[in-house]
C-alpha cells in the first residue's frame, strides 16, 4: 500500500525522452530484484526504488561494484532501504556506480561502465551514483538512492537531466551503506522532480537511527528544527521575494563552459525574476576545497578499505596462498580485487597518513576544511547549529583568514553556481583523462560536502548553438543550490518553485 500522496505521483515525468535502446545497454543496474528481472519499467507495480550498489538491501548482493566483492549478498537491509519501503517503495535493483565510489562518470565499474540514455547515449552519466540516474531517466525506477561523498549524487543528475539532493551530513542513516569516507558520505536521493525528494525528506528527515554514530541525535534534531522552517513563498507571483541567493565568485573559474556560465546566468535572471536578491559573495577557500578533498576522502577511503584483506573481508584470490604471514594471500587478494582508481586512492591515502606526510597534507587538508566551513558560515544568514563559536580562535588563523572576515555581512539564504564546470563529456574523451582532469569535475561539489551542507543540482537551462531540434537536445547543465546546514526543506522548497 503506497503512502505516497496525490501530486507526487503526477510529478513522474521526466524531462528526458524515454529511451529508444533497451535499459541494459546504459548499464545502469548490476543485479536486479526477483521480481524485476525483464528490464521493463511499465510492468513494475508500484513504485520502485533503484538502490546504488553500495547501500544494502537483504536478499541482494551489495558489491560496490568492485571484484573483491563480487557475490556478496547484503545479510540485513540499510535504514534508509527500509524507510524507502515503509513509504510505499520497492526496490528495482542494485545500482552501476564507480568502484566503492571512487569516480566522477561510473566508468571505473568491475561490471563495465555506465552511459547516459537516449538522446546523448555517448556522454558520461556522471558517478559515481550513475546507475542510480540512469535508473531514473530510463524509468526503471520512480527514484533512486545513492551516495554524495563529494558529489556523487549532484553530477550524475547534472549530466542527466534530473534532481539530485544530497541533505545535510547525519541526517539520513548511513548504516547499511558502505563507507567510502566516513566524515564525508551521506545517502542521497536521485528523481525526476523535486516533490518526490521532498516527500522522503519530510517522512524521514526526524528519524534518529542508534545504528548510525554519525546520525544527528534526536535531541539535537529537536533543537535544530525549532530554528528552521519550511519554505513558505511569500507571493503568488514573486515566490521568491525575500530570499537573498549569493552567487560565490570564486565558482566562475577559468576552466568554465561558456554555455555553463550562460545557463547560469540566465539561472541568475530567473530568480530575480521570481523576486529573489542576488549578491556576489567571496568564499576563498573555494580554490583550496578540491585539494584538501582529495586528501581527506582518500586517507579515509584507505583506512575503510584495509578491511578487505581475503581473511576478514572479500573476495579471496583463487591462487593465493593459503598462509596469510608471508603477505601474499593479501597482496593478491587486494592486487586483483581492486580496480586502479580504487589502488591510487589506497596509495594515496596511505601515504598522507605516513608520519612522513601527515603534517603537510592531512593535517592541512584538515585546516582548509574549517577554513571552507568558516567561508559558508560568514555567508549564510542562519547560524551553523553545530558550530560552537568559541572554539575559533581568530587569532590562530593566518591573516587572510582575519581578513576574510571582512568580506562582508552575513546576507545570503542560498548559494547558486554550477554543478559541474561543463556539460556531459563524451565517453570517449573522459576514457582519455587522466586521473586529476577527472578530479577537476568536482570541483564545485565538494565544498559542500566539506562542510557537510546540504545541496542540490537541478536541470539548468544551458543555451546551444545546434542547429538541429535533435542536437539541441544534447547539451545538459546542473544548476546548485546550497544551504547552511539543516536548511534542507527550504532549500528543497526553493528548488520547487525554481524547477
Ligand atoms: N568524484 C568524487 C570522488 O571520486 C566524489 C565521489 C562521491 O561523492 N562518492 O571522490
Amino acid at each position: 500500500r503506497s503512502k505516497v500522496p496525490r501530486g507526487v505521483c503526477s510529478a513522474l515525468a521526466v524531462s528526458r525522452h524515454v529511451p529508444r535502446r533497451p535499459l541494459s545497454s546504459v548499464n545502469a543496474y548490476i543485479s536486479h530484484a526477483p521480481s524485476r528481472q525483464d528490464d521493463a519499467p511499465h510492468r513494475v507495480d508500484g513504485l520502485g526504488v533503484a538502490v546504488k550498489d553500495n547501500i544494502a538491501a537483504a536478499g541482494l548482493q551489495t558489491t560496490c561494484a568492485s571484484n573483491i566483492l563480487a557475490g556478496h549478498e547484503a545479510p540485513f537491509t540499510a535504514t534508509i532501504v527500509t524507510q524507502m519501503q515503509r513509504l510505499g517503495y520497492s526496490v528495482t535493483g542494485k545500482t552501476n556506480m564507480d568502484e566503492f565510489g571512487m569516480g566522477t562518470h561510473s566508468t571505473s565499474s568491475a561490471y563495465g561502465p555506465v552511459s547516459n540514455a537516449e538522446p546523448i547515449p555517448d556522454r558520461s552519466a556522471g558517478g559515481s551514483s550513475g546507475g542510480s540516474a540512469a535508473a531514473v531517466v530510463t524509468r526503471s525506477a520512480h527514484v533512486a538512492l545513492g551516495t554524495d561523498t563529494g558529489g556523487s549524487v549532484r553530477m550524475p543528475a547534472a549530466y542527466t537531466g534530473t534532481y539530485g539532493f544530497k541533505p545535510s551530513y547525519g541526517m539520513i542513516s548511513r548504516w547499511g551503506v558502505v563507507p567510502y569516507a566516513n566524515s564525508l558520505d551521506t545517502v542521497g536521493i536521485i528523481a525526476p522532480s523535486v516533490p518526490i525528494i521532498e516527500h522522503v525528506i519530510h517522512s524521514i528527515r526526524e528519524e534518529h537511527d542508534p545504528q548510525d554514530p554519525t546520525s544527528l541525535p534526536a535531541s539535537a534534531r529537536a533543537r535544530i528544527a525549532k530554528e528552521r522552517t519550511s519554505f513558505v513563498p511569500s507571493q503568488r507571483d514573486m515566490p521568491l521575494r525575500g530570499f537573498t541567493f549569493g552567487l560565490p565568485l570564486e565558482y566562475n573559474i577559468e576552466e568554465l563552459d561558456p554555455r555553463v556560465r550562460e545557463g547560469w546566468s540566465q539561472a541568475v535572471d530567473k530568480i530575480q525574476d521570481m523576486g529573489g536578491r542576488i549578491v556576489p559573495v567571496l568564499l576563498p577557500s573555494t580554490k583550496n576545497a578540491l585539494s584538501a578533498y582529495y586528501v581527506i576522502a582518500p586517507a579515509e577511503a584507505a583506512s575503510n578499505l584495509s578491511k578487505y584483506d581475503g581473511i576478514r573481508y572479500g573476495e579471496r584470490a583463487e591462487d593465493a596462498s593459503s598462509d596469510a604471514m608471508d603477505g601474499v594471500l593479501y597482496a593478491k587478494t587486494r592486487g586483483t580485487g581492486f580496480g586502479a582508481e580504487v589502488k591510487r586512492r589506497i596509495l594515496l591515502g596511505s601515504y598522507t597518513l605516513s608520519s612522513k606526510a601527515i603534517d603537510n597534507y592531512f593535517i592541512q587538508a584538515q585546516k582548509v576544511r574549517q577554513l571552507v566551513r568558516m567561508d559558508f558560515d560568514r555567508v549564510f544568514k542562519l547560524s551553523n547549529p553545530l558550530r560552537d563559536e568559541s572554539s575559533f580562535d581568530l587569532s590562530e588563523m593566518d591573516e587572510t583568514i582575519v581578513l576574510e572576515n571582512k568580506l562582508g555581512p552575513s546576507q545570503v539564504d542560498f548559494l547558486v553556481c554550477p554543478t559541474a564546470p561543463t556539460p556531459p563529456p563524451k565517453l570517449e574523451d573522459v576514457a582519455r583523462q587522466t586521473p586529476l582532469d577527472s578530479y577537476m569535475n568536482d570541483v564545485f561539489t565538494v565544498p559542500a560536502s566539506l562542510a557537510g551542507l546540504p545541496a542540490i543540482s537541478m536541470p539548468m537551462d544551458i543555451p546551444t548553438d545546434a542547429n538541429s531540434a535533435e542536437e539541441r537536445h544534447l547539451d545538459f547543465g546542473g544548476l546548485q543550490l546550497i544551504g547552511q546546514y539543516w536548511d534542507d526543506l527550504r532549500l528543497l522548497g526553493v528548488a520547487k518553485e525554481l524547477a
